[in-house]
């Protein structure tokens, strides 16, 4: 059986993340979310508990989905999992410069991990985490742009940001 990891730090989860996330249910017979949390990134908005769980319900109505954490090396990480394929989404170029030189990287850890790339709806080619962020700051309505369960909460947190 192939798992499909779909790798990201959901800093929070948007609606095209879960477009790819979807999207690869319908391809793998299991996906892993895996919400990395030994990201460089500095000052997240959202504590790893937080993330993980609006990754949970977020994609709770996908009966093949699970949600997994990592504070190591994805590409060593994902060993534990039967077959791992890393599953990527490209937005733009630049996406892709990165994700190439990932690729690289995640191969001399673990020459055997493939990564395969789905391409961004063109709905949510301009969407990322950091827009929902800057978004929520300004208190700016994020319908569309994250799950609709998850908007209150989100929006509740940037509230007690501004303070
Ligand atoms: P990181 O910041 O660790 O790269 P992200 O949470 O921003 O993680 O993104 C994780 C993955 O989701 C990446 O492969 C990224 O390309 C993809 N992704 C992010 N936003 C979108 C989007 N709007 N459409 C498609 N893929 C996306």
């Amino acid at each position: 059986m192939k798992t499909a990891i779909c790798p990201g730090s959901f800093d929070p989860i948007t609606l095209g993340h879960l477009n790819i996330i979807r999207r690869a249910a319908a391809i793998f017979d299991q996906v892993v979310v895996c919400v990395t949390l030994n990201s460089a990134k500095t000052s997240p908005m959202f504590s790893n508990e937080e993330k993980i769980e609006m990754v949970r319900k977020a994609v709770a109505k996908y009966p093949n989905v699970t949600v997994d954490s990592c504070n190591s090396l994805l590409a060593e990480f994902v060993k534990k999992y039967e077959s791992p394929v890393l599953i990527k989404g490209l937005r733009a170029a630049s996406d892709f410069d990165y994700e190439f030189q990932m690729d690289l990287v995640n191969k001399r850890i673990n020459p055997g991990l493939e990564t395969m790339f789905l391409t961004a709806d063109q709905k949510y080619t301009f969407l990322s985490s950091s827009i929902v962020r800057e978004m929520a700051h300004y208190g700016a309505d994020l319908k569309g742009l994250v799950p609709d369960e998850l908007i209150e909460f989100i929006e509740e947190k940037a509230r007690m940001q501004r303070r």
